[in-house]
């Protein structure tokens, strides 16, 4: 049997030039591509069977010779606050987790674009488990898609790339999900809506800055020194402070800083001071991360009142601040947490060179 063609793999474009030429082959209207392109993603369904606006020979037609992947949904965790957390089952067993945060009228969905991760950063669950693979197109867009498909649908407006996986070292699958997030066609969630969080990664920061869409950009700072943000994040090697500070300096829209407090590591007034620099140097705005309990191994969360004395001394010094509130206290929120807990720790396997770790 030949093997079918993933629809969810490809953009809007893509699918809709694949889906007329299948039509035509088939003698049926070019409607039947309209038809069939707002039941992937805008109005998913299930299955092509269940796409019952069409007759049931093109149907059957649709499904011999196109493939629309679920993913499994394994666990839904729900906290008292109203976060929801899913663990999803991938064809090839591997597992990933997303999160909905509702807030408001609003719902962030936090999504995984890689299946474990590489880099290793000392306080993080999932760099703790180590790298198995990236995601790809259909297992990244689709976190949203079941969203939509699953017993009590949420409804999302806001993305954050948050999850499980450092996404601009999946570029080749997040460029292509960028697409399918936003456009009309697809999921339609605006650009200004989506934010990609990155460690840094500088070729990857260039190509997002390259796209004409306001995505937003959160770069993960938790050090204002090269010294401790090393010892925290390997990744600092390959890309130190200044090259970071750099290219948020050269992304023309407004950058976040990521902080997260770590008792007696980098909370005292000295970094504070530090991150107020760094921070009015690309003016960016600093959101500072309560350590989720659980998350971590080996690090005490900063006291709310050394939180608040530390926003206070980054805000007199010019620059905005926030404090994330911390959601799903009640269950296992903190990224990686849920997987680790089901799956158990497994030894950390560091990627092969260059050959799946994909960066823009
Ligand atoms: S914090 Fe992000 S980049 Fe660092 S190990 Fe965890 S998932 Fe990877």
């Amino acid at each position: 049997m030949t093997q079918r063609e993933n629809l969810l793999d490809l953009t809007p474009d893509e699918a809709e030039t694949r889906l007329s030429t299948f039509m035509s082959e088939v003698g049926e209207p070019e409607y039947r591509v309209r038809q069939v392109l707002r039941r992937l993603w805008q109005n998913p369904a299930a299955s092509f069977d269940a796409m019952t606006e069409l007759p049931a020979a093109l149907r059957r037609e649709l499904d011999s010779a196109f493939a629309l992947p679920r993913l499994e949904l394994v666990v839904r965790q729900k906290s008292v606050d109203g976060t929801q957390k899913f663990l999803f089952r991938l064809s090839d067993g591997e597992a990933i987790e997303t999160v909905a945060i509702p807030e408001g009228n609003r719902v962030t969905l936090c999504i995984s674009s890689q299946a474990g991760c590489a880099l290793r950063c000392a306080f993080c669950a999932t760099g703790a488990m180590g790298f198995s693979r990236n995601l790809e197109v259909h297992e990244i867009a689709g976190q949203v898609r079941e969203m939509r498909l699953i017993d009590e649908p949420v409804d999302v407006t806001n993305i954050v790339f948050m999850g499980m996986g450092e996404p601009l070292m999946n570029w080749k699958a997040v460029d292509p999900v960028l697409t399918l997030l936003n456009d009309p066609r697809a999921l339609g969630i605006g650009a200004r809506h989506i934010t990609i969080s990155t460690v840094g990664v500088l070729p990857g920061i260039v190509a997002l800055g390259q796209r004409p869409e306001q995505f937003r950009l959160a770069i993960s700072i938790h050090a204002p020194t090269d010294e401790l943000r090393r010892s925290l994040m390997p990744i600092n090697v390959k890309y130190p402070l200044a090259d970071v500070i750099e290219a948020a300096q050269v992304f023309d829209r407004r950058v976040t800083f990521e902080y997260v407090m770590l008792g007696g590591v980098n909370d005292g007034a000295e970094h504070a001071r530090q991150l107020a620099e760094l921070a009015r140097e690309c003016r960016a705005f600093v959101n500072l991360i309560p350590l989720h309990p659980g998350g971590s191994q080996g690090f005490a969360a900063t006291p709310p009142e050394g939180i608040a004395r530390f926003a206070r001394a980054v805000r007199d010094r010019g620059v905005e601040v926030a404090i994330r509130k911390s959601r799903g206290m009640d269950i296992a929120a903190a990224c990686g947490q849920l997987r680790v807990e089901r799956l158990g720790r497994r030894p950390p396997r560091a990627a092969k060179q260059h050959g799946d770790i994909q960066v823009a």
